[in-house]
């Protein structure tokens, strides 16, 4: 699911012949998910009671910027929610002074601080960032080279979470390397917006506080998709 924001922008050369070109604004985010890949909660009720309770979550924003934004996809999902007064205290940021814009911009962005509740998937999904995604071999313990592809396959056919590494030869799980917060796969995320990679992560007690909840421990990556 990409949340990208598009505008077109009319240039006009120097001889007058307008081109047009296309810019596309990434939204970079920290997104927390369930480590298990296969576990998935009946419904986001109860998470986002406890996340309100506890002034992680500020107030929903709902439809009223679904509407604005004419996007009718944000209409059927308007699990979105401004941060709430404690926010900073379960997420950690790692500047001296951070400044967190939390305020949704008058031109309908998406790209400022606030939280997203994903679709709970009927299938294990893969998020990971656009660029620079580790994957460590369980066996080797080097960076595999070959891991895109086989997330490729596996999309295709979910039976075929095991391939081979590439730098040892070794059979290993899709679902068991070590992606040092550049991706996950779950059946449900959390998404903080406008985050950018290690510039935030999540205190332990609020990973434990996810887990307490839902009974599940959790984990994050960072994305710019
Ligand atoms: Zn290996």
């Amino acid at each position: 699911m990409r949340r990208l924001e598009s505008s077109i922008r009319l240039a006009t050369q120097t001889w007058g012949t307008p081109i047009i070109t296309m810019t596309r604004q990434k939204i970079h985010k920290l997104v927390l998910h369930p480590q298990d890949e296969n576990f998935a909660l009946p419904s986001w009720d109860g998470l986002i009671a406890r996340l309100r309770e506890v002034a992680f979550l500020g107030d929903q924003i709902g439809e009223s910027l679904g509407e604005r934004l004419g996007n009718p996809l944000e209409i059927e999902q308007p699990n979105r929610f401004l941060v709430g007064e404690r926010f900073l205290q379960y997420i950690t940021f790692m500047g001296c002074s951070p400044a967190v814009e939390s305020t949704p911009p008058t031109d309908g962005s998406l790209d400022y601080c606030h939280i997203h509740f994903s679709k709970i998937y009927p299938e294990v999904r893969f998020r990971s960032a656009s660029q620079n995604v580790f994957a460590r071999c369980p066996q080797c313990r080097k960076s595999i080279g070959n891991w895109a592809q086989a997330v490729s396959l596996w999309s295709k056919d979910a039976s075929a979470v095991n391939f081979n590494c590439d730098k040892c030869a070794e059979p290993v799980s899709l679902t068991q390397l070590g992606w040092r917060h550049t991706a996950g796969f779950a059946r449900l995320f959390i998404d903080v917006n406008s985050i950018y990679p290690q510039e935030a992560i999540p205190t332990d007690p609020f990973l434990s506080l996810l887990e307490t909840q839902t009974g599940t421990q959790w984990d994050y990556f960072f994305t710019d998709q």
